[in-house]
């Protein structure tokens, strides 16, 4: 079975548009359900570390599916590009949702959305 990992982002926790949730019960929400395999939570995946951060995960194809909840979701692609080349890993496996500015149920609701765990 495809391993699925939930990554979010928080633009360092002090961005005025995640101040609405609670990133944690918002993790905390996916993983009781059982949703994905692993939850994550990185400040600031946009940066050179987050790259590195990135590639160091997705290297090795442990993971099949990346899902990110942060910011907008093209914006994303075009930032994690270098990371994903380096790890080989394939922008189609890479699924992004815009949380920003939503409360905390909001934002369990999107990404249940883009984990089409709404649709069972
Ligand atoms: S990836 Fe997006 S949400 Fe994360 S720090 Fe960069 S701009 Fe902010």
């Amino acid at each position: 079975m495809a391993n699925k990992g939930l990554l979010m982002c928080v633009c360092q926790g002090n961005c005025p548009s995640f101040q609405q949730m609670n990133i944690f019960d918002v993790g905390n929400a996916i993983r009781r359900e059982k949703l994905v395999d692993y939850v994550g939570i990185h400040p600031q995946l946009c940066s050179t570390d987050g790259d590195k951060f990135l590639s160091t995960l997705l290297k090795g194809e442990s993971t099949d599916e990346l899902y990110v909840a942060a910011c907008d979701p093209t914006m994303q692609v075009k930032m994690f590009r270098d990371a994903l080349e380096s790890a080989g890993f394939s922008k189609e496996h890479i699924h992004g949702v815009d949380i920003r500015n939503m409360t905390t149920e909001q934002a369990v609701g999107s990404i249940k959305n883009m984990l089409g765990a709404d649709k069972k």
